[in-house]
Formats: C-alpha cells, sequence, structure tokens
C-alpha cells in the first residue's frame, strides 16, 4: 500500500481518495484525515527505521514520505490519524501487509 509523492497539480485530493480505498479494503472507521497532519505530528521521521524522509525528493526516492497504517486495512485497521505514521517509502515497500510490533 504504497502513496506516491506528493501530487499538488491537477488537484488530486489525497485524503478523498484514501478513505475511498479505505472502504473498498473494509475499514470500519474512516476519518478524513489530511497527509500533511501526519507528516506534521510525526515530524516527517519514519516511525519504522527512524529515517528523516523527506517531501522534496523524487516520489522514487527510498526516503520519500508515504503515509502507512499501523494496522493494516486488510486486518480491521481504522483510517484514522491514530493508525496513520509517517513512513519511508523502502520501509513501507518492503513492509506489505506486516503488522508493525
Ligand atoms: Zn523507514
Amino acid at each position: 500500500m504504497i502513496q506516491f509523492g506528493v501530487a499538488t497539480h491537477s488537484g488530486y485530493d489525497w485524503a478523498a481518495s484514501a478513505m475511498q480505498r479505505a472502504a473498498k479494503l473494509g475499514a470500519t472507521v474512516i476519518h478524513h484525515v489530511e497527509r500533511e497532519a501526519i507528516f506534521e505530528r510525526d515530524a516527517f521521521r519514519c516511525y519504522l527505521c527512524g529515517t528523516d524522509t523527506s517531501k522534496a525528493t523524487s516520489p522514487f526516492d527510498p526516503r520519500s514520505a508515504t503515509v502507512d497504517h499501523v494496522v493494516p486495512l486488510s486486518r480491521g485497521g481504522e483510517h484514522t490519524l491514530t493508525n496513520l505514521r509517517c513512513c519511508c517509502l523502502h520501509c513501507n515497500s518492503s513492509k506489505r501487509d506486516v503488522v508493525a510490533a
């Protein structure tokens, strides 16, 4: 589950599409969460490896900032601020559906 980059062009609404995706995956609780709020709360630090992520890098840079569900939606996780963490692309790509300890 990877959200690429910071799309500021073309009116892409991350929060709205994340909510739609959460609904499709069967999330029981879905809040309107802005990605920027997660990044700022976590100070752009990856909750898995502690890397300082960067929003300025290419979306394909392993250190670029992504948002991850601590408890995956496919395992009953909620799409809420408390279940969302800032995560570097590297960890997000390798984590897949494993529940973080
Ligand atoms: Zn990481």
